[in-house]
């Protein structure tokens, strides 16, 4: 076998990269061109290149890394893990310690009554198990003509078919498919498509949206809603506060399951466990992933309230995966929520470095380029226009402005994502407040040669 060195000059890498690697959203035949950036470590909130460049990483990886990379509590916890039992499967009657202690440990973090989980490794499978699970529900319930779940356009709930479908990216549709009896209303966007409603009336349309629906699909046939109680990959689209309150309103009147997609809210990232604690939202189901294990392995899950889960244990459930409750993955998973807790990481989210966080990130709003500032914990999103007032969009394709903004950020080492023309951060939890002043220097350079950009290529 002969493997290419680890520091090997980085165009060799790149090339063997684009010879035999296939990138996720990406256009393979563009990136072959330009040569994928390789990372070779990462601490902290920083990671390094192979040419020796640190990065600051505004992203968290994909929203993941909420207890920063490095630690090597989690290296040991999966390799202790590792030497007594690599793998065992909780098929067929049988479970295991770390499946147990992570369960139970879930339990007493979610909120409610949301006790019981359904393990998966990812977040488009936990996803995929919640579509399964509300149709078994409703049936189990006496009512299997209940099926439909209703979505949102521009939500992201992963990337199988199934969660694919639930989500609400047209691209992905496109491409393979959607699966029937999945219904998308309007996202709770102000900026983009609020019109000359105020925040507040524009909250309460939207979520009226949802009643519509029901009412004109029939609320027999309708079996649940699932929605980010922020969207993340959409844009990081912070909802006007009364859309949440009209929609726990809506889907209690009809008697629909609530599901919370905490893929990216959970885990501290808005300044509480779970972002439905900061939204004010009761779920009957929660999705997580991500900040679960902080990235460091793949693990997902299905959080159910306790009258969920007593339906549906009341049959044979028939769904699983290889690696429903990994062992390795809940014995990191679990060492990573003992840091998240025992370091009060998720408690200065809240009160001191998220607060910090966002008076630095709101000041970017006077940025000439920038119309709106929006962010929740560590999460949030800078609308770029050409003219604030009119919160207009640029007159380029949706996207070009954005990606000239996210090159200059990569060039400022600064790990910053567009969508559309949106720049987002999700930054690890850790983040310092020097850190956080590095990260607001850096975007303002970055937004100004933006703008640079734009007015020399007659962009603006
Ligand atoms: N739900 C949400 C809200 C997400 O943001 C994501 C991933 N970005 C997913 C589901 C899918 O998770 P995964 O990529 O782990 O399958």
């Amino acid at each position: 076998m002969t493997l290419i060195s680890p520091n090997a000059p980085t165009a060799e890498l790149q090339a063997l990269d684009a010879a035999h690697h296939m990138h996720p959203f990406t256009t393979g035949a563009d990136l072959a061109k330009k040569g994928a950036r390789v990372i070779t470590r990462a601490e902290g909130c920083w990671l390094t290149d192979s040419e020796g460049e640190r990065i600051l990483d505004g992203m968290a990886g994909l929203w993941c890394v909420n207890i920063g990379y490095g630690r090597k509590e989690l290296a040991a916890a999966a390799a202790r893990q590792m030497e007594e039992l690599p793998y065992y499967n909780t098929f067929f009657q049988t479970t295991h310690v770390p499946a147990i202690q992570l369960s139970a440990r879930l339990a007493e973090l979610a909120p409610g009554d949301l006790n019981h989980v359904f393990y998966a490794s990812s977040g488009s499978e936990a996803n995929d198990t919640n579509i399964r699970l509300v149709r078994t529900y409703c049936a189990e319930k006496g009512q299997p003509e209940r099926k439909v779940i209703i979505s949102r356009w521009n939500a992201y709930h992963g990337s199988s078919v199934g969660s694919a479908s639930l989500g609400g990216m047209k691209g992905m549709h496109g491409q393979g498919g959607v699966i029937p009896d999945v219904h998308h209303i309007d996202q709770p966007d102000w900026w983009a498509e609020g019109g000359d409603l105020s925040p507040e009336e524009f909250g309460l349309e939207r979520a009226r949206q949802l009643e519509a629906a029901i009412e004109e699909i029939g609320p027999e046939k309708v079996a649940a809603f699932i929605a980010e109680p922020v969207q993340g990959a959409g844009g990081v689209i912070v909802p006007p506060e009364t859309y949440w309150p009209e929609i726990q309103r809506i889907v209690k009147k009809y008697g629909i399951l609530l599901i919370a997609d905490e893929v990216i809210c959970g885990f501290g990232r808005t300044g509480n466990w779970f972002g439905s604690q900061t939204m004010g939202i009761t779920p009957d189901i929660m999705t997580i992933a991500k900040g679960l294990s902080s990235g460091y392995q793949p693990i997902g899950g299905s959080v159910l309230s306790d009258e969920v889960a007593s339906v549906i244990s009341g049959t044979e459930f028939n769904h699983g995966y290889t690696y429903s409750g990994h062992p390795v993955a809940c014995a990191v998973a679990l060492e990573n929520l003992r840091i998240l807790d025992e370091e009060g990481i998720v408690a200065r989210v809240r009160d001191e470095t998220g607060p910090y966080l966002k008076e630095k990130f709101e000041s970017l709003a006077e940025h000439p380029l920038v119309g709106e500032a929006k962010i929740v914990g560590f999460m949030g999103s800078l609308a770029l226009t050409p003219d604030k007032a009119a919160r207009a969009p640029f007159a380029s394709d949706a996207g070009t402005v954005g990606y000239i903004c996210r090159e200059r950020c990569f060039a400022n080492n600064l790990v910053m994502r567009h969508v559309g023309d949106r720049m987002i951060i999700s930054p690890p939890l850790v983040l310092s407040k020097s850190e956080i002043d590095t990260l607001i220097e850096r975007a303002w350079r970055s937004l100004d040669e933006c703008h640079a950009a734009l007015k020399s290529d007659g962009l603006m």
